[in-house]
């Protein structure tokens, strides 16, 4: 296809795999079942997921506690909660609906991952007749496990950072090892930054600069031709079919997230009341070169927290329009977000999570087939 497009990774847990989960939890079932029912699931994943003609796989996140805790813990219970953190940190982010998700918080030093992405891509790859792609988490959203003000005794702010930045590199670099052909960096917090809820404190510290930084530090480790398959993923969240930054105007983002090196984003659009205004934004801000490799922008055509399901004639006039603002050289297709970042999502709007399980699939293949004609169209 000469419009890329591709998925930015999740996919709900079915309400078995939920169930499962709560019995590990509760110590009914060993790890060796609950790894049983998660390589079931991940295989189920990508058959589907190959069976609606995407040209990139994923294995929908079936292994991990979230999107951000995966290298923390187990379970977003907490089961298998890693050394040096406890589960009391700061809110990541409160959503419209009133939910909110925590944090784990770093008691002491040094800070490593105790699982790393490269483990699910290494599972995954047998099960995969297409090329794979794996999501990871940003430094950025990382950093958010030391307190706000307090110091975490022997252990300084900065040298933390440091050991965050290393293992975020390792994250990738091993994915890539173990046969990923993309990797995309989730990075949810970069609109919550711009919020400012004062139930939420560090959302109104400014934070967004020093995250750029951070991340441009990773980034700024790989070579030209290695950022081109490196990825950054933005969004408004999406949990319980509910958002944490929708009403943050694009505008306080995309200027600074552009500034990171990155080879490609995945940009939530297709939820955006005013979809012009935003590509011609991506088209001003997102650069031609950005240390050697172009910006490749893929546009959300796809809304994950609603069931009704896009039809590809919606998803090529989307297209079409953003190709006036972004040349079409630089542009593709994606979700909004994946369609569930935490494993413990009932999926409300949906219904079920099976049900919202199924309606990924039909979504999906709606944006396949909706990206291939807005690439005739274009005469790509
Ligand atoms: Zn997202």
């Amino acid at each position: 296809m000469a419009l890329p497009t591709e998925n930015v990774g999740s996919l709900p847990r079915s309400s078995t795999l939920q169930a499962t989960i709560a019995d590990y939890d509760a110590g009914r079932i060993s790890h060796d079942e609950l790894a049983a029912a998660q390589d079931a699931a991940c295989r189920d994943s990508i058959r589907r997921m190959e069976a609606t003609g995407s040209p990139i796989v994923s294995d929908g996140e079936q292994r991990e506690s979230s999107f951000a805790t995966y290298p923390l813990t187990d379970t977003l219970a907490g089961t298998g909660l890693a050394e040096n953190l406890a589960a009391d940190g700061q809110y990541f982010a409160i959503f419209t609906d009133g939910h909110h998700r925590q944090l784990p918080r770093l008691t002491g030093g040094p800070f490593r991952y105790q699982t790393y992405a490269a483990e699910f891509v290494a599972k995954a790859l047998p099960m995969a007749a297409r090329p794979l792609k794996q999501a990871v988490i940003a430094p950025s959203m990382l950093a958010l496990l030391y307190p706000l003000d307090e110091d975490v005794p022997g252990y300084k702010r900065d040298r933390f950072l440091e050991d965050l930045c290393d293992e975020c590199e390792k994250d990738i670099r091993q994915c890539f090892d173990a046969g990923a052909a993309r990797v995309s960096i989730d990075f949810t917090e970069g609109r919550l930054a711009c919020r400012n809820d004062p139930r939420n404190p560090w959302t109104g510290r400014g934070m967004l600069n020093h995250f750029i930084e951070l991340n441009n530090n990773v980034l700024d480790r790989f070579t030209a031709e290695e950022r081109r398959n490196i990825g950054i993923h933005t969004c408004p969240g999406g949990d319980c079919d509910a958002t944490h930054s929708a009403d943050v105007d694009y505008a306080e983002l995309l200027p600074s997230m552009f500034r990171m090196n990155a080879g490609y984003f995945l940009i939530q659009l297709a939820s955006e009341p005013d979809k012009e205004r935003v590509y011609r934004l991506i088209g001003e801000h997102s650069r031609d070169d950005a240390n050697g490799v172009p910006q490749v922008c893929f546009i959300g055509v796809i809304n994950p927290q609603n069931p009704r399901v896009e039809t590809p004639s919606e998803i090529c006039d989307d297209l079409l329009l953003a190709a006036e603002f972004i040349p079409p050289a630089r542009l593709g297709s994606t979700d909004d977000c994946g369609f569930s970042p935490f494993s413990i999502d009932v999926k409300p709007k949906h219904g079920s999570p099976d049900i919202a399980r199924d309606i990924a699939f039909e979504k999906i293949a709606a944006r396949i087939a909706g990206t291939g004609m807005a690439a005739q169209h274009l005469g790509l």
